[in-house]
């Protein structure tokens, strides 16, 4: 692919003035935007960024789960491909950077090897993952799953609002739900990097300007039933009673000092009920859930025989019975201590010494690494807000960001 002509416009573009442009698509008036799968917005920042890459000479496609791919192939290259990618779709009134600068950021990364005048040994793939945020079908993360190969049928028969599908949907776009599977290529991979702003408020409020992942949280969810005995809230002594909201009170304080003493896990009590539920009657019954992110496989095992050990004696110790379920388990996962090294060697030629860090976010990355090698790099959250119309990133982070993914392609596909 040596020889291709670019033009001086074209590597003259900055990432600031990318955001800035793709920021006007699906602008929602109220400050931020909205981009949802399968929609004409998406399509339309398919093509600008598409437009974009085949002007730097990649060859750009949309798959068929609706993935916008492009290749910068190289000659006689049968080797496993170098992607990087991330999302262009947003939650509702959603902010710039959540996704997006990973798919600008990966332009941004190929424009720097342009002008170094880069040749790579394998090819480079520069993606848009369809519907990560799963905002209109509630169907999260569709197009990495059928790029790694799940089975998203379930998905296919999910619906927006208006009762559409997302098979009718894709129909919609001229394209045919029932080859969604030839989207399965992540076996072709050699390496997938993802650059994401972090969403937290970790890097920021240390002052630091980029974080390596070293695993994608683990999400465990369970609900805990916890029966007491309910009865009359004048006529009952304190003593007498069998309160299963004070038991599961001490449930939830123990979980928060469980989290504190440990920093690789994350314990959150999101939801809560009581029954009968009356304001002059002691819970006889009290219902919570439990979401714990564990940053380590090793920690998933202790963590939940903990959760269950933890809940029986505070249930025996206030006279309740308790059971706790378990309704989902997704493991850490761990990014690949290759591509780990190639972002950390990339961001020591920039003079930044990154934090090693997790994410408590889901990625696409989490999907494609059973696949591929993975590697993350965070940049900074101003205040750790995202999902918002707020989130912000200073520009010269984003370009941080940019320079770092352009170096770890290179060592990558080198
Ligand atoms: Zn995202």
């Amino acid at each position: 692919m040596s020889g291709v002509s670019i033009s001086p416009q074209t590597l003259a573009r900055t990432l600031g003035q990318d955001l800035e442009e793709v920021a006007q698509i699906g602008a929602t008036g109220r400050g931020g935007i909205s981009r949802f799968a399968w929609t004409d917005e998406l399509a339309q920042a398919y093509a600008w960024v598409a437009g974009e890459l085949e002007a730097l000479g990649l060859v750009a496609g949309v798959d068929q789960a609706g993935n916008l791919i492009a290749r910068w192939e190289v000659d006689g290259g049968d080797e496993g491909a170098v992607m990087a990618a991330s999302h262009l779709d947003t939650v509702p009134n959603g902010g710039r950077f959540d996704g997006v600068l990973g798919v600008l950021g990966a332009l941004e990364a190929v424009r720097i090897l342009r002008r170094r005048g880069f040749e790579p040994a394998r090819p480079i793939w520069i993606g848009s993952f369809m519907d990560e945020e799963g905002t209109r079908f509630g169907a999260a993360l569709f197009g990495s799953r059928a790029f790694a190969g799940h089975d998203v049928s379930a998905s296919l028969a999910a619906t927006d609002a208006e009762g559409v599908t997302v098979s009718e949907a894709i129909a919609a776009r001229g394209m045919d739900p029932a080859r969604v599977g030839e989207a399965f290529v992540a076996p072709s991979l050699s390496a997938y990097l993802e650059l994401h702003v972090e969403q937290g408020p970790v890097l920021d409020s240390a002052g630091e300007r980029l974080g390596i992942v070293e695993s994608i949280t683990g999400v465990l969810g369970f609900h805990v039933i916890v029966r007491g005995e309910a009865n009359h809230a004048g006529a009952t002594p304190t003593d007498a009673r069998r309160d299963a909201l004070v038991g599961a009170s001490k449930m939830v304080l123990a979980l928060r000092e469980r989290a504190r003493e440990h920093s690789e896990l994350r314990a959150t009590v999101g939801r809560i009920s009581t029954s009968p539920g009356a304001i002059t009657v002691v819970p006889g019954e009290c219902r919570f859930t439990v979401d714990l992110r564990p940053s380590q496989p090793e920690v998933v095992a202790p963590t939940i025989a903990w959760l269950r050990a933890m809940v029986a004696e505070v249930a025996a110790s206030e006279g309740l019975e308790a059971e706790v379920v378990s309704d989902y388990e997704l493991a850490p996962t761990m990014m690949d201590p290759r591509v780990v090294a190639a972002l950390a060697a990339a961001a020591a030629d920039e003079g930044v010494e990154p934090v090693r860090m997790w994410s408590g976010a889901g990625h696409d990355a989490m999907v494609i690494a059973p696949h591929a090698p993975t590697g993350m790099v965070f940049v900074p959250s101003v205040g750790g807000i995202s999902h918002s119309p707020h989130e912000w990133t200073e520009t010269a982070d984003c370009e941080l960001g940019a320079r770092v993914l352009a170096g770890a392609i290179e060592r990558l596909a080198g």
